[in-house]
């Protein structure tokens, strides 16, 4: 009887409310573009947001030409001058048609979500359209740590796009995890990760674990297998 009493006097007004209001964000043309409040990494003209990775950093020596930017081998990886923390990611890549190699050697790059102590947390770049490798090492992977769900990938010399969003490590103050960082991530519209949990930086040898750190760049990888290096175009974040 009180339930029903109390369900008598409820109106639909009692779970509607006003704040906080949601900001207003004016879209791209077309969904791939950035949006009003969008920070630019590369619109085609430059890499003037990029500098070199290496522990001396200076100019960002990737290849910009044509509306791309081709990485160059001999140059190493690149990062953001800028540093993030929590962010919605776009990003555009394209594997060559005239790709060579197998496994890992084909097409491979990736993005480190924070470039942290030298590397950081990859989700990875590589053209797995008709080439095998370990599943948690394919693209649209946390690299050893999380398989992707899907490989929507499309054939070498088509364009690929990535929409990440990318959650922060917290640290406490004496350094210990407080949370861990976290990934969704579409591959050409598919979802491939799904609000993982990472177990920390992305390791090649050994388990990955955390060390403390705050906002930090995002980082590009020139990887060193023979194959022919890959582009990437029409690069933007917003800050969440
Ligand atoms: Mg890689």
């Amino acid at each position: 009887m009180i339930n029903a009493c109390a369900q008598q006097k409820a109106k639909p007004q009692d779970t509607e409310f006003y704040t906080p209001v949601p900001k207003v964000v004016t879209p791209g043309k077309n969904n791939f573009d950035p949006p009003s409040d969008a920070v630019v990494l590369f619109d085609g003209t430059n890499s003037d947001q990029w500098i070199s990775a290496d522990s001396a950093g200076g100019p960002a020596k990737w290849i910009v030409q044509n509306g791309l930017m081709k990485v160059n081998k001999a140059a190493g990886d690149i990062r953001t001058k800028a540093s993030f923390l929590d962010y919605q990611l776009h990003l555009e890549w394209r594997i060559p048609e005239n790709i060579t190699g197998t496994g890992q050697a084909r097409g491979n790059s990736g993005i480190f979500l924070a470039s942290v102590f030298g590397g950081g947390y990859e989700i990875q770049i590589l053209d797995n359209y008709n080439n095998k490798t370990y599943t948690n090492g394919q693209v649209g992977s946390i690299y050893k740590q999380h398989v992707p769900l899907a490989n929507p990938l499309r054939a070498p010399g088509e364009w690929q796009v990535y929409d990440i969003v990318w959650t922060a490590p917290r640290f406490k103050k004496d350094g210990s995890l407080d949370s861990a960082a976290r990934v969704t991530a579409l591959l050409n519209g598919v979802l491939v990760q799904n609000n993982v949990l990472l177990k920390g930086r992305t390791e090649y040898i050994g388990q990955p674990s955390y060390k403390a750190h705050g906002a930090a760049p995002i980082q590009l990888q020139s990887h060193g297998d023979p194959s022919e290096p890959i582009s990437f175009r029409n690069i933007w974040l917003r800050p969440l």
